[in-house]
């Protein structure tokens, strides 16, 4: 992007944190001073964020972070944007930075898997003996993914040792290659996965972010975008090539935009393009459609025989 403003920063570390709860308020003054806005989850076992601001605001949190013994090697990653990516700032203390929820956790300090370059990780994907697991969310695979990688079919992260568990099968006498968006999901999954008694594991190390930023791969074999945590939702990976993967909800048609069922008890993220989220008033299914407290009902300040209208109308479509 030329002459962007702003910077969005992407990182973690895993390293002890005394005393995180203190840690994580002192964290926030300092952040809301420099005027940055983002997330960012501490706990005893390190430290993991998101946050944007001006290129001036960012330097001088990166310089604050590494100046800090602790932190002195932390990795960030850095997109160019023209504004902020989030409305406010977070800092919270959190168990752990990510929710795998294990009973018996993994420190990936100890236990994790062979850190994989992106060039080795390109190489590798393509040898018939390796597998490539996606180690993140299905709504995040279904934006983009790389090529011939498995669909975990999970909603949570915590949700994925049990899916391994019940499709072992798949991965066994296999070099399993996992991935995820910046490679903190990563560092524990492929430790527990080593646990689980998989010798052969592999994670991109500095996760996808890294691999579509690398001067050689150029992001080759991911199709479609990568799903941000953040208001840009979409940014683009492969820089040599751009296969559209995603599908929309209601028509299966090519799409990549992604909205929020407007039933606040689903809520679940649904790709649909903008003439479908008028026509089925961005809403998953019928139920969810009719749900009295609809959000894209009072949003457009549509009267209960406006909506009784469009309902009619779908169900009129789909009985012909
Ligand atoms: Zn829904």
């Amino acid at each position: 992007m030329q002459n962007h403003t702003y910077n969005v920063l992407l990182f973690y570390k895993y390293v002890p944190i005394e005393d995180p709860e203190t840690f994580a308020a002192e964290h926030l003054e300092v952040c809301k001073e420099l005027g940055l806005k983002g997330r960012i989850l501490v706990g005893h076992e390190g430290i993991n964020g998101t946050c944007s601001g001006t290129i001036e605001q960012t330097e001088k949190y990166t310089d604050m972070l590494k100046a800090d013994p602790r932190f002195s090697d932390i990795v960030f990653k850095i997109d160019e944007t023209d504004g902020h990516a989030f409305k406010k700032m977070h800092v919270r203390f959190r168990n752990e930075i990510v929710n795998l929820s294990l009973e018996d956790d993994i420190n990936p300090n100890e236990l994790t898997g062979n850190y994989l370059e992106p060039e080795e990780f390109y190489k590798k994907m393509q040898d018939e003996n390796t597998i490539v697991l996606d180690a993140r969310n299905d709504y995040e695979y279904d934006l983009g993914h790389f090529r011939g990688a498995i669909r975990p079919d999970i909603e949570n992260f915590r949700d994925l040792p049990k899916w391994v568990e019940e499709n072992r099968e798949m991965l066994e006498g296999k070099e399993v290659l996992t991935y995820c968006t910046g490679g903190i999901r990563c560092e524990k999954f492929s430790g527990w996965l080593k646990r689980e008694g998989f010798d052969n594991v592999g994670q991109l190390h500095g996760g996808i972010v890294t691999y579509g930023k690398d001067p050689e791969v150029q992001g080759k074999l991911w199709d479609g975008q990568l799903y941000v945590f953040d208001e840009r939702i979409a940014v683009p990976v492969n820089r040599v090539e751009h296969v559209i993967v995603g599908r929309d909800h209601f028509t299966g048609e090519p799409c990549e935009r992604y909205v929020n069922c407007a039933n606040p008890e689903c809520n679940k993220k649904i790709l649909a393009s903008e003439e479908n989220e008028y026509k089925y008033m961005r809403s998953c299914s019928d139920e969810c459609r009719e749900h009295p407290r609809n959000r894209y009902a009072a949003e457009n300040g549509l009267t209960a025989a406006e909506v009784q209208a469009r309902l009619d109308a779908l169900k009129e479509e789909a009985s012909v």
